[in-house]
């Protein structure tokens, strides 16, 4: 009795617990870098669910990741449960487009739920003189790390604008987390990033010493009528990023930010996830700033892979469906 009293002391696991444990699912959540908003999001509804291990025997646990693209080709291997995908990058995932060209449509994708919207932001050092897209010829630029979502929002706005990443300019394909620092240290003009508000990145990126300000990103309206999943968006730069060097809110356009699995994860998993984000939905609010705006019933818009029976069961339990 000693000795199990004692173990259970070293392991903070009891006898009781410890039978539980055996039976405990582990699932993985695939975020992006440790300063967008992904990565917290991940931590809140991890943080939700695991507050009823005992009762759910589910285990959830976050993981730092290249984004949107690389978090659905794993779910879709299996290498993780759970991901948080741009809602661009979940349609275009379900339709075999884009980066799903090749491989076809991603038929085991399902949608969850979505959370915080995301705008398409490109910042820009003060004295490099970029005042807009028409100004990045010959500048070195971030476009984003191939595994993320925002590489494809970047060469969007760009071939909006007329600009061809491959020919007009050095175009660099660092992760996002890589970015502040570099253009603090003067080793990139400019960088791409679409990521909720307010994020460490774009602290990081304006409270150094280099002045660096948004840019507007403008004649997007042939974007906006050839795909439905980008909406005209306002990034709220004086409230969010006071250290910027913008004395204005910037227009740019932006997408939502979803929460998805595979149809292989087992429907209880999913039930218990959504049930308890759901459940204490104001508590969760206030896990992070950028959930300010969300309400149960916009985090069911803005999904394009079928919803996973699993929230299909709670949506229509809570009257949401
Ligand atoms: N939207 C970004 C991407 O998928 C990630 C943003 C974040 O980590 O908050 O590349």
């Amino acid at each position: 009795m000693a000795l199990v009293f004692g173990l259970s002391l070293l392991t903070g696991v009891g006898p009781f617990e410890q039978k539980a444990h055996a039976k405990t699912v582990f699932v993985t959540i695939g975020t992006g870098g440790i300063t967008g908003v992904y990565y917290p999001t991940g931590g809140a509804i991890a943080k939700m669910v695991n507050k009823k291990r005992k009762e759910y025997g589910i285990r959830a646990t976050v993981e730092s990741t290249g984004g949107s693209v690389f978090n659905v080709n794993a779910v879709m291997t299996g290498d993780l449960e759970f991901g948080i995908v741009q809602s661009d990058r979940q349609y275009q995932a379900i339709k075999g487009i884009a980066n799903w060209e090749d491989k076809g449509p991603q038929k085991d994708l399902r949608a969850v739920f979505s959370i915080h919207p995301e705008t398409v932001d490109l910042i820009a050092g003060v004295d490099t003189g970029i005042n807009g897209l028409q100004d990045l010829k010959d500048k070195r630029i971030n476009i984003g790390n191939v595994g993320s979502g925002y590489r494809k929002n970047a060469i969007d706005a760009l071939l909006a604008n007329g600009l061809d990443y491959e020919k007009d300019f050095h175009a660099e394909s660092l992760k996002a987390a890589e970015a502040p620092g570099l253009i603090q240290d003067g080793r990139l003009d400019a960088a791409f990033y679409t990521v909720g508000h307010p994020s460490g990145y774009y602290k990081e990126a304006t409270s150094g010493k280099r002045k660096v300000k948004f840019i507007p990103i403008t004649n997007i309206e042939s974007l906006l009528t050839k795909y439905p999943y980008y909406a005209k968006a306002v990034t709220r730069v004086t409230e969010f990023y006071p250290a910027a060097a913008n004395d204005k809110d910037v227009p740019t356009f932006g997408v939502k930010a979803t929460f998805v699995t595979s149809i292989k994860v087992p429907e209880n998993v999913v039930y218990a996830i959504v049930k308890e984000v759901f459940d204490n939905f104001e508590a969760f609010k206030k896990l992070h700033p950028a959930y300010g705006g969300l309400t149960k019933k916009n985090m069911l818009e803005g999904l394009s892979a079928p919803l996973h029976p699993g929230a299909v069961k709670y949506y229509k339990e809570a009257g949401l469906m």
